[in-house]
């Protein structure tokens, strides 16, 4: 079993779209074992990217994710970080594959509805970021 964080991002909720995200990952066999909703402040999500702070599209990008609440959730799976990613689709919607995500619902490379870590190093720490053990569950069967 692996975990992974993902992310409805703030396009994605102003687009009704946090059930269905959610249900294509339950779809998949990934359970959800912690969710909440949050507005993160610039600092916050600043915080969260520090990866990609000499990125140009860093001020853009953490301006984007303050700009409504978001919803990270931690999903817990066999194969968990790579099913994920597999479903979000490829981050430039013009390059995700059919009946992805982002294929389906994203505007644009920042506009892309929804995150997911992209390995187990990132994943411990962006479940970190948002949850602490008291807020992360187990699932029975
Ligand atoms: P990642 O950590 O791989 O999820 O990347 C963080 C996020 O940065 C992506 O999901 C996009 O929303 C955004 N992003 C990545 N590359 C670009 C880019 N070239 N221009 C604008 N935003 C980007």
């Amino acid at each position: 079993m692996q975990r992974t964080l993902s992310i409805v991002k703030p396009d994605g909720v102003n687009k009704n779209l946090i059930g269905e995200v959610i249900r294509r990952f339950e779809k998949a066999g990934i359970g959800v074992i912690a969710l909440k909703m949050v507005h993160l402040t610039k600092k916050q999500a600043e915080g969260f990217y520090a990866v990609h702070r000499q990125r140009p599209f860093f001020d853009s990008l953490t301006t984007f994710m303050c700009s409504g609440p978001i919803v990270p959730m931690v999903l817990e799976g066999k194969d968990a970080i790579k099913k994920v990613r597999d479903i979000m689709g490829a981050t430039n919607p013009k390059d995700a594959a059919p009946g992805t995500i982002r294929k389906d619902f994203a505007d644009s490379i920042e506009s892309n509805i929804v995150h997911g870590s992209d390995g187990p190093d990132t994943a411990a720490f962006e479940i970190s970021y948002f949850f602490n053990a008291t807020e992360i569950f187990e699932l029975k069967g």
